[in-house]
Formats: C-alpha cells, structure tokens, sequence
C-alpha cells in the first residue's frame, strides 16, 4: 500500500491525483475492504509492552485534507483497528491565545505520543502552512520557512524513535459539495456544519496549491507522505489501516522477556496448607 499510495519525488501537483482511485483493492466476490484487525491489534500491544521494558518506539499518525475530506472517521475506524490504551487522539483546532504566544511547533510537541502508543492527529503542524498560508495569517517569509523547519522537526521525532506516517486525504470538489449538502440534508448532521466551511471551500484552488506545496516540500525520505484518495469513505478508511498494518509490521515489535526465576515464583504461589 505504501509504494501505491507514496507521493514520488519532484514537483507534486494534485491535478495528478484521481481522488476516486482505489489502488490495491480487493475485487470480485471477495471484494470487502478489511483490515486484519486481530493482527494489527497483537502488533500495537507488543509495541506497547515493550515500551514498559524501556522501549522508545511510537508512531505518529497525520492527518491532513480539506474538510468532509474524512480526518474524523478514519481516526474512529483506526481506533477500532488498535489497541484503544494506547491510542491519543488529537485534534488540532485554531490555536488559542497561549498556543499563539507560542512556536508553532509549541502545542504539537505537547501531544507527541509517548513510547507504546499511536498518535493520531486529526490536523497537524502542516496547518501553519495550509490554512495560515492561504489566509496570510503570517506573512510569506515566516510560512516559507516552516516547510524546512517542519522537516528538521519530523526528522527529530524519527531519530528519537517515533515513524511518522503522513496521510493526505484527497477529496474531489464535487465529492465536497455532496458532502456538505448530505450535512444540511440531515437534521442529525447539522452540528457538523460550519459556515466557515463554505469560505474555505471557495478558496478551494489555493488550498490545492497549498496542499501540493506541502507534499512537494515535506516528502522526506524519513517521513513521506502518502496521498489517500477519499472521494470512497470505505476505501480511504481502508487504506489508511493498511498504511498503519503495514508501518506496525515493519516495526516488527517483540514482547518483553523479562529474566524471571519462574521456578522461584511458582513455588511461592504454591497452594495454602
Ligand atoms: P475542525 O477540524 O473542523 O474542528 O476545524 C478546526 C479549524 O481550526 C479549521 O478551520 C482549521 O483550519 C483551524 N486551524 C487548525 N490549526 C490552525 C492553525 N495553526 N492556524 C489557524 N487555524 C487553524
Ligand atoms: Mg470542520
């Protein structure tokens, strides 16, 4: 799933990618989309019970995409693929009066997952060159820079033990408008609808720009990104999950085998007399 969906190195324009593909999925009768849910499970608590052992590794999972794209539901269907203990879940909203007297790195550092668990950021650091880029929040040469200092970040988290795994969920414009109508279609969903949505959606060319700059400019070899094509809620929700599998499998954790006198320890449960 990583080689389908890697963003390949050089200049990146989403033009390029079909939000509507579904790379790598399964076809004909036994055509279900689904993870391997017991196995991705006893891979996460084997990285969670080495962590106890002083194990150091965790991973990070980011989301990016504009909205409806579907940050929300693939961070529920990942919950229900891992170990729900050692699970973080964080989503990053405009950041507040604290968080902006701040570096912008300043509030992500705070939700770094810790040894054993899988972050999920729903939304990230990328936003200060996303939404803060097509708003002008900031002016150009102070969000011209974070994309270098973005990667010296992500390359830090590596080296201290931490895989980063960078999805850009990729929705068509008409796949948005069908989304936002379904909201305001269903009473149930209109807690969901934001009117700033709408503005958003009307500077939809500069965010691709923006988006394309992003997966151009922070696609590293020690944190790459991967473009999930999101117009099918049940391919992406998939895809991601494969992306995850396939992360926990090459971290390949083992169980801790503390040297316990087992002997010793049997006998002083021995029964009462
Ligand atoms: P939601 O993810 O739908 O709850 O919306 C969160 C909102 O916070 C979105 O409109 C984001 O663009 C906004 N947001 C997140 N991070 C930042 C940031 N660093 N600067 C400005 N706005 C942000
Ligand atoms: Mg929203």
């Amino acid at each position: 799933m990583r080689a389908a969906l890697a963003v390949a190195p050089g200049p990146v324009s989403l033009a390029g990618y079909d939000p509507s593909a579904r790379p790598l999925a399964p076809t004909g009768k036994d055509g279900r989309l689904r993870n391997d849910v017991e196995t991705m499970r006893g891979l996460h608590d084997r990285l969670w019970a080495e962590a106890t052992a002083g194990g150091k590794r965790s991973i990070v999972l980011v989301m990016q995409g504009i909205d409806t794209a579907g940050k929300g539901g693939v961070a529920k269907h990942v919950a229900g693929t891992i170990n729900p203990i050692a699970m973080q879940y964080t989503g990053f909203k405009k950041p507040t009066e604290e968080e902006l007297a701040q570096d912008f790195l300043w509030r992500i550092r705070k939700r770094l997952p810790v040894p054993g668990v899988i972050g999920v950021f729903d939304r990230s650091h990328y936003e200060d060159v996303l939404v803060v880029r097509v708003h002008e929040l900031v002016p150009e040469s102070v969000w011209e820079a974070r994309y270098d200092i973005i990667n010296e970040f992500e390359a830090e988290l590596v080296a201290n033990g931490t895989t980063v795994l960078k999805c850009f969920l990729n929705l068509s414009y008409d796949t948005q408008r069908k989304r936002l109508l379904a909201r305001l279609d269903n009473p149930d969903k209109h807690w969901k609808f934001n009117e700033a949505d709408l503005e958003e959606r009307a500077r939809w060319d500069d965010y691709q720009v923006a988006f394309s700059a992003m997966l151009e400019r922070c696609n590293t070899p020690h944190a790459p990104w991967y473009v999930v094509p999101s117009d099918d809620k049940k391919y992406r929700n998939w895809a991601v999950g494969e992306l995850l599998f396939e992360t926990l499998q090459e971290l390949d954790p083992h169980f801790p085998r503390p040297p316990l006198d087992v002997p010793a320890l049997k006998a002083r449960l021995a029964p009462p007399h």
